[in-house]
């Protein structure tokens, strides 16, 4: 019955994780994972995840079932974290919130949502260059995805008129995907008063702003900083819906730990969207795993676990902060003749270095440093112990 199906391509990122898996030099780099490690180029649970942990189990709680919509101490404290304790939509429950499978899970529940009751047009703009996975997860649900200009390769950084100008030329009533920081893969974000004009543009346009949020703190180290993009629109008064993952900035990758909401014109709006969205869920997964939403929630509801949390989202923040700026002296120091400065300049995770398929080819061949075609770097793996071999191999391949 399956004779006829074809072999799918291996995932690009993990087949980075392959490449570098198979290599026997000890000088081997892996920059293509999309999660944080410490100096030593190891995974790190965050201090007040592990007092959380130690709480919970402390609780001798059951593993029953979570509601549908899961563990209402974390989904409703994830909402209040990105748009902030004030926010006027929150007191009067505009907000149709539901935990989710993660990120992924929230951008797929609001994709499978407004495949079922997006009123307007169909297509969902999304930026050039965007998270690869951002593309199927809006086709298969039957969204039909197009771009607009984002990356500016010339300056690695924003292509602030291309943005402004394909934005404006969307149809009326369509969806566009924003990150709402530190955009994946090119690290390269809009300034406040970017987002600004922006939000303005897209009320004028009338088109429907749809929020991806993987990174909250994990950009600037300030989880509200971080949050600004939401929270202009907030203020202007759009209605949106917004996807949050924890994975990143509580390091709960494989928890699955994420909301998704619909920001709505009203109260009685909100309890309707969320009673098809329970719909939806129920004939997906059911309801969405406890353990990683009671980790967030303990450590979201208590004063002295949240301290402890935004000091570890600083902790790794600023590592990736330095590591960046040591990248970029190191370059400099050898004399490279480009200029480095957007890997100083773009923030969170990821560094879009500008290098092409033919420098990356190279890189691994002859330096054993893996990472994905488009040039793009986890500063996640890089460390103050190989940062010197990377600026030396970057330069080489790049003179
Ligand atoms: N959106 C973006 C832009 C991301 O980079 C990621 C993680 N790579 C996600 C969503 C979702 O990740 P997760 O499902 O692990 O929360």
């Amino acid at each position: 019955w399956f004779a006829g199906v074809q072999m799918g391509p291996p995932d690009a990122i993990l087949g980075v994780t392959e490449a570098f898996k198979r290599d026997t030099n000890p000088k081997k780099i892996n920059l293509g994972v999309g999660a944080y490690r410490d100096d030593n180029g190891k995974p790190w649970v965050l201090p007040s995840v592990r007092k959380a942990e130690e709480r919970i189990v402390a609780k001798q709680l059951d593993k029953e079932y979570a509601t549908i919509i899961g563990v209402p101490d974390f989904y409703n404290k994830a909402i209040e974290l990105a748009l902030g304790k004030d926010s006027e939509r929150l007191r009067e429950k505009h907000n149709a919130t539901t935990q989710s499978i993660s990120g992924t899970g929230a951008l797929r529940i609001g994709a499978a949502f407004l495949s079922k009751f997006w009123q307007g047009n169909r297509e969902v703009y999304v930026p050039t260059p965007t998270w690869g996975n951002h593309v199927p997860i809006f086709e298969h649900s039957g969204l039909p995805v197009k771009k607009y200009r984002y990356y500016d390769p010339k300056t690695c950084g924003l292509d602030v008129k291309g943005c402004f100008e394909d934005i404006s030329k969307i149809p009326e009533k369509s969806i566009v995907l924003l990150h709402a920081c530190a955009h994946n893969p090119t690290g390269v974000d809009l300034s406040a008063e970017q987002w600004k004009e922006l939000s303005q543009l897209i009320k004028k346009k009338n088109l429907f702003p749809f929020f991806d949020m993987a990174y909250q703190g994990f950009a600037s180290g300030d989880v509200d900083h971080d949050a600004q993009a939401v929270r202009i629109f907030e203020k202007d008064g759009h209605l949106y819906c917004l996807a949050q993952s924890f994975a990143k900035n509580m390091g709960l990758y494989g928890e699955r730990a994420g909301a998704y909401s619909v920001i709505s014109a009203s109260k009685e709006e909100a309890d309707r969207v969320i009673s098809q969205i329970k719909i939806l869920i129920r004939a997906l997964y059911s309801n969405p795993p406890i353990n990683g939403a009671r980790l967030a929630a303990e450590i979201l509801n208590d004063q002295e676990l949240r301290a402890i949390w935004l000091k570890d989202v600083k902790t790794m923040a600023d590592r990736i902060i330095n590591i960046r700026a040591q990248l970029k002296g190191n370059l400099v120091k050898l004399g490279s003749s480009r200029s480095w400065d957007h890997i100083t300049n773009q923030i969170g995770m990821f560094c879009y270095t500008g290098m092409t398929a033919e420098n990356v080819e190279r890189l691994s061949k002859e330096f054993s440093i893996y990472l994905t075609k488009d040039g793009r770097i986890s500063m996640a793996g890089v460390t103050s112990k190989n940062v010197d071999y990377l600026a030396h191999a970057m330069h080489e391949v790049t003179k």
